[in-house]
């Protein structure tokens, strides 16, 4: 039997404030120091290459970072659903992303620029700082603190900006090192600059110094740009052809004439228009080796995680799916079991705003008002987070009616006495009913726990239940009484 997780709603303003102010690229720094990581690992990139896939479960930490008096938080939905969208742009690369936890920082000079984001890093994981600035930029790795930071904006806005991150944090380069912040906004090249054939042999940015330039036939590719030698040459195309269709709208030949023809679709690519984010070959064997490097040794200390399963359904609701509910202060919440799923993020809306987090397919929710308006919707999640597809949402509008009598047909009369109870006494249930029937007495804490079971026969008649609260602590209890006609829902209280 299924008992319904019962929370008293408290209102949570989830109202949030991203500034849309900049946000557009990567802030990553890819100097000579940033390079040094993937030279070192080169050493043992056939070593890698001759290994037999397999999956990689790495943990995260995500950093839900708020203003000092806790405003302008993201939701954690959002969270699980740029997870989701993490462990698809790595689908082919095998390595599995897992929630280690999201932690919450309510710390201003972290929300708006870097503060100490350092005192709060987890030893054991990757760490995403999610908050309302990147220094300017969508997000950025650093080095120095071996941490990833994004934007609120930049983690839904379906670009991968995160898994651009992630490849960054695994050594990985800009597939156009080189050329980024080379000509002020346009991070990029620019026929006006450079002509249609490219002349000279290095290029400097900000981002990455004086870097050698990429050529098509390949001669120069463990050296140049972004060293990895399956990637082809991108002198930054992706933002400055930005034609909204991920092709190239320039012809341009490189130093040796040759035509360039570049990965536009590459995860290190500045590519906001394309579909795909992808990973070559060359780049994922540099990833797994700096996974299985030394210098990440702390990613793989907790072995529990070994079974990847992406949640691919969305959870279908059962009820409240009418457009009217009789009762206001007793409402169930159900939608069918999504398999896979650890939990759910129940979201209400409307006189009462409130995300709530369960383990089971319902929710007993008391709070709603009478002649109020309510849309709701549920998000499955599970530790490699939750679906980013539109959710199924419904509306429906509360009546005046209460729950706390007879739902039970063949029940006349009904009522608990005392209630409120005193600490270390038991209470007295009284039921009229028509009819021999059993019944089920259920006490559920307020964290949707079962306190106390009780099974008992009712006779045609008037009954006398003493329910044993007793062994129970002060607090709000819901009591249910269940039988095979129907079921009786109720508060007690003991103090
Ligand atoms: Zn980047």
């Amino acid at each position: 039997m299924k008992y319904p997780k019962i929370l008293l709603i408290f209102v949570y303003l989830s109202s949030m404030s991203v500034h849309n102010a900049q946000t557009t690229w990567c802030g990553t720094d890819q100097s000579d120091s940033f390079m040094k990581d993937l030279r070192e690992n080169k050493k043992s990139f056939e070593a890698i290459r001759n290994k037999s896939r397999v999956d990689r479960f790495i943990p995260v930490t995500f950093h839900s970072v708020a203003n000092t008096n806790g405003t302008s938080r993201i939701k954690d939905i959002n969270i699980y659903k740029a997870l989701h969208e993490l462990n698809v742009g790595f689908h082919e690369s095998e390595m599995r992303f897992y929630l280690k936890e999201i932690n919450y920082i309510d710390d201003s000079s972290i929300n708006e620029n870097e503060g100490n984001q350092s005192i709060h890093k987890d030893p054991n994981s990757i760490n995403v700082f999610i908050q309302s600035d990147a220094g300017g930029a969508a997000g950025y790795y650093s080095r120095v603190r071996d941490a990833v930071t994004m934007t609120k904006s930049a983690l839904n806005n379906g670009n991968r900006t995160l898994q651009h991150e992630l490849g960054h944090f695994f050594t990985l380069a800009h597939t156009h090192r080189g050329w980024d912040e080379t000509s002020g906004e346009s991070n990029s090249y620019n026929p006006a600059d450079y002509g249609d054939t490219i002349m000279i042999t290095h290029v400097t940015s900000g981002q990455s110094g004086r870097t050698l330039i990429e050529l098509m036939d390949g001669s120069n590719c463990d050296l140049a740009s972004d060293g990895i030698c399956d990637t082809p040459p991108d002198y930054g195309f992706g933002s400055s052809a930005s034609c909204g269709c991920c092709t190239m709208i320039y012809d341009v030949w490189d130093y040796n004439g040759d035509k360039v023809i570049p990965m536009m679709d590459n995860a290190m690519s500045y590519s906001a228009d394309c579909d795909k984010d992808l990973f070559t070959e060359g780049q994922t064997i540099a990833m797994f080796t700096d996974y299985d490097s030394n210098r990440r040794d702390f990613l793989r200390t907790n072995n529990s995680v070994n079974t990847y399963t992406l949640l691919e359904d969305l959870a279908e609701l059962i009820s409240p799916v009418d457009p009217f509910v009789e009762q206001y202060d007793g409402v169930l919440f159900d939608w069918e079991d999504v398999p896979n799923a650890e939990g759910y993020i129940v979201t209400i809306e409307g006189d009462l705003t409130a995300n709530i987090e369960v383990t089971e397919s319902e929710l007993f929710v008391q709070d709603l008002i009478p002649n109020g308006t309510y849309f709701w919707f549920v998000n499955p999640f599970n530790k490699f987070g939750a679906p980013n597809d539109a959710e199924e949402v419904r509306i429906f509008s509360t009546g005046t009616g209460t729950t706390s009598l007879n739902e039970i047909g063949s029940l006349t009369d009904y009522s608990i006495s005392p209630n409120p109870i005193a600490t270390g006494y038991n209470t007295n249930l009284f039921l009229t009913s028509e009819l021999l029937m059993d019944a089920t007495v259920t006490i559920i804490d307020i964290n949707g726990r079962k306190s106390l079971s009780q099974n008992e026969t009712l006779q045609a008649g008037t009954n006398k239940i003493v329910i044993e609260t007793s062994l129970l602590t002060a607090g709000i209890y819901i009591l249910q009484v269940e039988t095979e006609t129907g079921k009786i829902t109720d508060k007690l209280l003991i103090k």
